[in-house]
């Protein structure tokens, strides 16, 4: 692939702020092209397929595995999540900035396959802080975020195989210092 774009990943635990980041950066670079994943899990309140997921039962996410549609898929805490492979390499040939807001796994393919792309691994202050902004969030049941809780202690081993580690303390520190890193690379 002749790469003319660029692809920046950006990645850490459930419930570390990623979604509010890249919202963020969205909401100040309109042209920022932001993927928008395929997932297995059931839609939350609120979320709308085709805006916040493609929400697919296991037979059709296996579809798109099946036929190499995906440019890296994860399995995490029981449900399938991953990224259409189409949009991403049709946006970063147009020229622009393709940001993928995905866990370690799917992360870790991407920088494989694409070593030009840039990897963010946001951190939470404290294991205790994602602790209370998972439950802070409401959107998951207790079973789930001790799932997730457990995947995170996981994640936060290997932060150092991604190329910029952020701590996300204060969110808007933490967005300028995403912005910046963006514009550096
Ligand atoms: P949630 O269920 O909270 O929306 O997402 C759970 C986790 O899956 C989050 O860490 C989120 O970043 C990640 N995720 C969302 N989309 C994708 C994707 O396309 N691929 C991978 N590997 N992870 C994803």
């Amino acid at each position: 692939m002749t790469q003319k774009g660029k692809l920046v990943v950006i990645t850490g635990p459930s419930g570390v702020g990623k979604g509010t980041i890249v919202k963020a950066l969205r909401a100040k670079y309109p042209d920022f092209f932001l993927s928008i994943s395929a997932t297995t899990r059931y839609p939350r309140q609120g979320e709308v397929d085709g805006k916040d997921y493609y929400f697919l039962s296991r037979v059709q996410f296996q579809e798109m595995i099946t036929n190499d549609k995906l440019l890296e898929w994860a399995e995490y805490t029981e449900n399938y999540y991953g990224t259409p492979r189409q949009p991403v390499l049709k946006e970063i040939n147009k020229g622009k900035v393709v940001i993928l807001e995905i866990e370690v796994l799917g992360a870790k393919q991407v920088k494989k396959s694409f070593p030009s792309a840039t990897t963010i691994f946001i951190l939470p202050p404290s294991i205790e802080i994602l602790e209370q902004r998972l439950r802070g969030r409401g959107t998951d049941s207790e079973e789930v975020i001790i799932k997730r809780l457990t995947k995170a202690k996981e994640e936060l081993a290997v932060t150092d195989q991604f190329d910029y580690q952020v701590i996300n303390d204060t969110l808007e520190t933490t967005i300028d210092y995403v912005e910046s890193i963006i514009k550096v690379e």
